[in-house]
């Protein structure tokens, strides 16, 4: 029988991704000192260093001392048949482009150029790896766990199994991704659950090395076009990097070079292959994530990230800005607790009981699949 260790905390952070490590962050800012970050990695998962990653705002605030720079962002899109790039997507491109990376007819994700108003950073270093390992860094490694795989979660219990140990905690939240999370907890989601769509599909990132790129821009190229199979272009740093939902085969790439060839240096022996394996996510209305994420905090579990609370939307800052809420609102639920012995906030229960019927149950609702 294999002997597991067996392991107290108060607060047990699932995954060490930016999400759980900007949670981590501020759990150790509120002067808290019982908390765990596990993740099934075998160290700090440093993922954000692969060409793809900016930030939409310098305004989310770290603990410690990180410097950003603005960087100047021109993003296109691009018509490979007229050959022709354009600032602004219409319709008919919005939607191709939609086709093509979710497979819906709704005009979503393709961004507007010309109504951008958001700036764009980068960390000093141009390493956006260093933002990670400087929360890491913060947190202090005593708090890190990892090479742990989280199998099951008893909720009344309120006890985690992992690959090697089990940790009773009183809070969680997790970043591990909702589709998979949602089998291994013993909440029971009801028919609803079966229902819902959690749909992802990995991403293929190809990336090749660049030069004669000027230092701090960022060129955003979205292609709508279906015979091309990569459907977002970003060169920053010197890093060409190509979005593609299947993997590129070696006539795509030499199709791709072709057409990018006289603008943008780069061979295709410098080649770096990633696979981001919940990359794209859809399937989940707001509506029923609030009920996802309500039921769970109902059990004491938060729901955090872009993954964690199956909300494609998020991006690295607007993840940090929802770790610092979540952990907020747990020190006010916990300060609600002491001084009125109920659990959550009359506000908390009102707001939850939309959801259920006389008898407690969830409510059965229409699932919008075309969001
Ligand atoms: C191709 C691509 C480009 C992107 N570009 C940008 C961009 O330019 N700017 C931006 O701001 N955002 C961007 N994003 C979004 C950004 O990457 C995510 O929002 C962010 O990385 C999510 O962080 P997270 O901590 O929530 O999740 P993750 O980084 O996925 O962390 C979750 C962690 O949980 C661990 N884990 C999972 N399951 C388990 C388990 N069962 N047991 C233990 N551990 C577990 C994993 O190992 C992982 O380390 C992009 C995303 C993609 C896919």
């Amino acid at each position: 029988m294999k002997i597991m260790e067996h392991i107290k905390t108060k607060y047990l952070v699932v995954g060490a991704g930016v999400g759980g490590l900007a949670a981590g962050a501020r759990l150790k800012e509120r002067g808290e000192t019982d908390f765990l970050i596990v993740d099934k990695c075998e160290s700090l998962p440093v993922n954000l260093q692969n060409g793809v990653h900016y930030l939409h705002s310098n305004d989310f605030g770290t603990p410690f001392e990180f410097e950003l720079k603005e960087i100047t962002a021109t993003e296109e899109i691009w018509d490979p048949r007229k050959d022709e790039f354009k600032k602004a997507a219409n319709i008919p491109e919005m939607m191709d482009y939609s086709m093509k990376v979710m497979g819906l007819r709704h005009p979503s994700s393709i961004m507007d150029p010309s109504n951008r108003n958001w700036k764009t950073y980068i960390p000093m270093s141009n390493n956006m790896n260093d933002l990670l390992q400087g929360y890491h860094d913060y947190i202090g490694k005593e708090h890190f766990k990892w090479n742990k795989y989280l199998e099951r979660v008893a909720t009344r219990e309120k006890c985690a199994e992992f690959s090697d140990c089990i940790i009773d905690y009183e809070k969680m939240i997790s970043t591990a991704p909702l589709n998979k999370f949602g089998t291994i907890v013993d909440i029971n989601l009801g028919s609803d659950y079966g229902e819902l769509e959690f749909n992802h599909q990995a991403l293929n990132i190809t990336n090749y090395r660049t030069k004669n790129i000027v230092p701090n821009w960022l060129v955003g190229i979205y292609i709508s076009d279906n015979r091309f199979p990569v459907y977002r272009i970003t060169i920053l740093n010197n890093i060409i990097s190509m979005e593609s939902l299947t993997k590129l085969t070696a006539s795509d790439e030499h199709i791709t070079k072709y057409h990018l060839d006289r603008y943008f240096d780069y061979e295709l022996d410098t080649k770096q292959e990633y696979t981001w394996e919940t990359g794209r996510i859809w399937g989940l209305t707001k509506d029923d994530r609030n009920v996802v994420v309500k039921l769970f905090e109902e059990r004491d579990i938060f729901l955090l990230g872009r993954y964690g609370e199956w909300d494609g939307k998020r991006t690295i800052d607007t993840t940090v800005i929802k770790a610092n809420q979540i952990i907020d609102s747990i020190a006010i639920i916990e300060s609600n607790i002491k001084r009125t012995g109920w659990h959550h906030s009359d506000e908390w229960i009102k707001e939850n009981l939309k959801y259920r019927d006389k008898n407690g149950r969830f409510i059965k609702r229409e699932i919008n699949k075309n969001i």
